[in-house]
């Protein structure tokens, strides 16, 4: 991480006193009364929303008249063990630089956005009511590297304004992988499987519904792979999500 991604992790406010704050989307300078502290209101409108119909499994979004059709090829094809999963938003303009700026930035305080942004997607919010959210873990070797884990801020800062929502760290990657993005659909699962496991201390409780957590979903892979872990663990039922859709 370099310097001004740490400023910004242990004292946001600071930086912005120095670097006044720019929109992610446009470039603008953000005012005050602006919603946001990241994306100006005009951008916010430029937001590609993943909306029904999509499919249910992995929210890729589906175009014209549709009969009968709820997962899409792929998801028929990978037969995910996760009963249902959402997306927020396309990896798209201002949607890409949230992810980005998020992932490889360093601006965690992209996050303070979310609880402003996703009252655009009720739908995305309410599929976590009642949750215990548990994110795709990193392996320590990049979460070092990195300082954070991206995936487990978004899941504490959706369970801090979800209405019974929950946030809980189970799990770990036993083993570093390659990136998914460099791969082929067909490698994907193989490359991540047996990548996963639940921390010694984590107890599945059978009656509550868990939602594994990502920044991105592309196909799938990763998060069916850490699905699998907790539904051999003893979880019953198990969904999964991401903000951003590849
Ligand atoms: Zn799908």
């Amino acid at each position: 991480m370099n310097l001004s991604a740490r400023l910004r992790l242990v004292g946001g406010d600071l930086l912005d006193l120095l670097f006044p704050r720019v929109c992610l989307g446009c470039g603008d300078l953000l005012e005050s009364k602006e919603s946001c502290l990241y994306v100006c209101d005009g951008c916010i409108g430029q937001i590609r929303w993943l909306q029904f119909p999509c499919c249910l499994k992995c929210g890729q979004p589906f175009h014209g008249e549709l009969v009968g059709v709820r997962e899409c090829p792929n998801c028929v094809h990978l037969k995910p063990s996760f009963h249902r999963g959402r997306v927020a938003f396309l990896l798209h303009g201002i949607g890409q630089s949230l992810v980005h700026h998020l992932k490889y930035r360093g601006v965690v305080g992209v996050l303070k956005d979310l609880p402003h942004l996703l009252l655009q997607a009720p739908d995305y919010l309410s599929f976590f009511e009642d949750a215990v959210l548990v994110p795709v873990p990193l392996h320590t070797y990049r979460l070092r590297k990195r300082g954070y884990n991206q995936a487990a801020l978004i899941a504490g800062t959706l369970a801090e304004f979800v209405q019974g929502a929950s946030y809980a760290d189970l799990l770990v990657r036993t083993r570093s992988t390659s990136t998914q993005t460099a791969l082929p659909k067909e490698k994907r699962l193989k490359n991540v499987k047996n990548a996963f496991a639940t921390k010694p201390e984590s107890v599945m409780d059978e009656t509550l519904r868990y939602v594994v957590i990502d920044d991105v979903i592309t196909t799938g892979a990763t998060l069916e792979s850490c699905c699998r872990v907790l539904r051999k663990a003893g979880a019953s039922r198990v969904d999964v999500a991401a903000l951003g859709r590849g």
